[in-house]
């Protein structure tokens, strides 16, 4: 029997079988069973939703008026796993999305605006040779199983796909491509400061209860400094736009980053070229099965971080790298052997001042001769929209409290710090729904 969501005056989604009048389709598959990662198109497009001009919720009814802020309250921003999980809780608790039928007089409103074009988060700009079975377990959102057909398609056509399908079932009305510039308090509200979607130079003025945050990393690629960068004469380029080893096929590279990027991109490149791996500390290798005690020690480390308002650390940096039998076939052909950080780059290369080096580090000669650096250096929380607020302490973060941010409660932080993994994303939606939803319940 082919089922489809359909939702009740609450928001909440509950499955009915096709020709109940539901408006959100998914595939023939029940609710429970439904798949995501084919190569056809999402059932039905998701529908970007013009933002309702600068007007307020009770302005837009019978009674409308000059110009102002749109009252909403909550406004999540971002449409990755955070943003999406977010969204759910909040709809499942609720809320009724902006765009809905009948929104200008719900109890409880939110709203999500994602700059992205199109549904994916940050997966629909991953590079096209990273596959689901690269992927180290991308973790289904709330409500929708994600089942991968073919661990060879692409993540950033996969995952994409399932989250377009998701935001549809769930008549998310994700607004998109909307940036959020940024965000303030005016008058004990947050002021969220965006444009409208089918004319972006017309600004739309958001006033909320309460903020979800979900931007992610993927527009904050992190470039460390090293002597000689600028002398380079070759290429250089970061994760963030790498695409295919074919376009670096034109002489020697080298990768700079100990995380997965960098092992995934060495494994591709060695195919077409030569590299070489340069590493801040020796690859922290684990060869035992990833066991979800080793996950939950490596999020409680992280969130240590956060609660004391440093800078969050990636959670790869706690658990190493897992020795999986493609990155030992690289580790045996000695192309996943890494060198310590060079002293410097040069106009055609790269320079080490000690060689040989100590235990840990593969040997190399004193100089390189390269075409490419590649920065796998990974990203920074993007979350300059944010400043207004001055949420950073003296310690280089936020402090934080689960997702919550310590100095301001209405604002949640999800996807940032211990929850930046598909499976913490996940629950740290959940709990911001929660928090604003005792937050903004009046
Ligand atoms: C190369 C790479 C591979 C990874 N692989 C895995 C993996 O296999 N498994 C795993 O669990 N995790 C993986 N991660 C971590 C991964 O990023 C997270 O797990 C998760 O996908 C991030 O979700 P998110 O919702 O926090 O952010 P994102 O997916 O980045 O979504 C953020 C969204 O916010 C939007 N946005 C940003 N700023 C604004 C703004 N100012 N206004 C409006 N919208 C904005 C962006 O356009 C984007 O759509 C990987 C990360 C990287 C970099």
């Amino acid at each position: 029997m082919e089922l489809v969501l359909e939702f009740d005056d609450a928001g909440s989604p509950r499955p009915v079988p096709v020709g109940g009048g539901a408006h959100a389709h998914v595939d023939a598959a029940p609710v429970d069973d439904l798949g995501a990662g084919d190569d056809e198109a999402p059932s039905a497009e998701p529908v970007a939703v013009e933002a309702p001009s600068r007007r307020s919720r009770r302005e837009r009814g019978a009674h409308r008026s000059a110009d102002g802020p749109v009252e909403v309250d909550v406004v999540v921003i971002g449409a990755g796993q955070a943003g999406l999980s977010s969204a759910h809780h909040l709809r499942t608790s609720g809320y009724t999305a902006v765009g809905e039928r009948g929104w200008e007089r719900a109890e409880r409103t939110f709203v999500v605006l994602d700059d992205s074009p199109a549904p994916g988060g940050a997966w629909q700009h991953r590079w096209p040779g990273l596959t689901m079975a690269d992927a180290h377990g991308v973790h289904e959102l709330p409500g929708m199983p994600f089942r991968v057909v073919d661990p060879a398609e692409p993540a950033a056509r996969a995952v994409p796909h399932y989250f377009a399908q998701y935001e549809d079932a769930f008549d998310l009305h994700v607004q998109r491509p909307v940036k959020v510039a940024r965000v303030s308090d005016v008058d004990g509200w947050l002021v969220v400061e965006s444009h409208s979607v089918e004319r972006p130079d017309e600004g739309v003025v958001w006033r909320a209860r309460g903020l979800v945050n979900a931007s992610g990393t993927w527009s904050k690629p992190f470039w460390p400094v090293y002597p000689g960068q600028a002398a380079f004469r070759g290429r250089q380029l970061h994760t963030h736009d790498y695409r295919t080893p074919q376009e670096l096929a034109d002489g020697h590279v080298i990768v700079v980053g100990g995380g997965t990027s960098a092992v995934q991109l060495l494994l591709a490149l060695a195919e077409v070229t030569t590299t070489t791996w340069v590493t801040r500390r020796p690859p922290q290798w684990r060869d035992e099965e990833f066991r979800p005690e080793v996950g939950r020690a490596a999020v409680a480390l992280v969130e240590e971080r956060t609660r004391a308002g440093l800078p969050p650390q990636s959670i790869v940096s706690v658990t190493g790298l897992p020795l999986t039998p493609a990155y030992r076939a690289g580790i045996e052909a000695g192309v996943l052997a890494a060198r310590p950080m060079f002293s410097r780059l040069t106009a055609t290369g790269a320079e080490w001042d000690e060689v040989p080096v100590a235990n840990g580090w593969a040997e190399g000669p004193a100089s390189v001769e390269a075409a490419t650096v590649l920065w796998c250096t990974g990203f920074r929380a993007a979350l300059d929209h944010l400043a207004p607020l001055r949420l950073r302490g003296t310690g280089g973060g936020i402090v934080m409290d689960g997702t919550s941010v310590v100095a301001d409660p209405r604002i949640q932080l999800v996807g940032y710090g211990p929850s930046a993994s598909t499976i913490g994303a996940n629950r740290a939606g959940r709990e911001a729904a929660r928090n604003l939803q005792a937050l903004t319940t009046p």
